[in-house]
C-alpha cells in the first residue's frame, strides 16, 4: 500500500505506536517514517538520544519511546514531515497532537478545524491550541491540536474550516 499510495497500512502504524503504558506517562513522539531514504536529521535533533544512532544514512529511524520526553524538537527538523508528538494525558476526553504545518496562512489559537488522516479523509473536529513559528523552526511551524483521544493516532493534518 505504502509504495502505491504513500499511505502506511495498519500493521505499519501498529509497529510505531507507543505502548499504552508509555502513552499514560505523557507526550511522546511518533515517527511515521517507513521508506528507506538517505535522511537522518531526526537523529541529531534529539538531545535525549531517543532516536537511535543510524548505522547507515538509509536506515529507518528507531525510537525508544521510554527515552523520549515529548519535547517536540524533532518535529520541524524532519524534511519528510513524518514526526508528530501525541499526548494522551492532555485531558479526560481530549488528546493533543503536535504536527508540522507548512501552509499559509497559519491558523490561530482557538480556531476549530477539520482534523484529517494521512489519506486526507476527515476524522473529527480539531481545536488549535498553539502555533509555534520561531526562527529556530526554520519555516516549519508546529501546530498543536486537541482531538478526541481515540483519534490521536489518526489525525495527522487539518483543513481550515474557513477554507483558507
Ligand atoms: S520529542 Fe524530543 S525527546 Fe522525543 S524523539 Fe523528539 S526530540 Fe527526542
Ligand atoms: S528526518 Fe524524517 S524523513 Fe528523515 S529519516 Fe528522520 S523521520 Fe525519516
Amino acid at each position: 500500500m505504502l509504495e502505491k499510495t504513500g499511505v502506511p497500512d495498519a500493521d505499519q502504524i501498529k509497529k510505531i505506536t507507543p505502548s499504552p503504558g508509555r502513552l499514560k506517562k505523557g507526550p511522546v513522539a511518533v515517527v511515521e517514517c517507513f521508506q528507506s531514504i538517505p535522511c537522518d536529521p531526526c537523529r541529531y535533533a534529539c538531545r535525549q538520544e531517543a532516536i537511535k544512532e543510524f548505522k547507515d544514512i538509509n536506515d529507518l529511524p528507531v525510537i525508544d519511546h521510554d527515552l523520549c520526553n515529548g519535547c517536540g524538537s524533532c518535529i520541524s527538523k524532519c524534511p519528510g514531515l513524518a514526526i508528530f508528538v501525541i499526548d494522551d494525558t492532555y485531558s479526560e476526553k481530549e488528546g493533543l497532537v503536535k504536527l508540522p504545518y507548512e501552509y499559509l496562512p497559519l491558523p490561530r489559537p482557538e480556531e476549530e478545524e477539520n482534523g484529517i488522516d494521512t489519506e486526507g479523509w476527515e476524522v473529527c473536529s480539531a481545536r488549535v491550541v498553539k502555533v509555534q513559528n520561531a526562527k529556530v523552526l526554520d519555516r516549519t511551524p508546529v501546530v498543536w491540536l486537541t482531538v478526541p483521544r481515540e483519534h490521536l493516532m489518526k489525525v495527522r493534518n487539518f483543513l481550515r474550516k474557513g477554507g483558507a
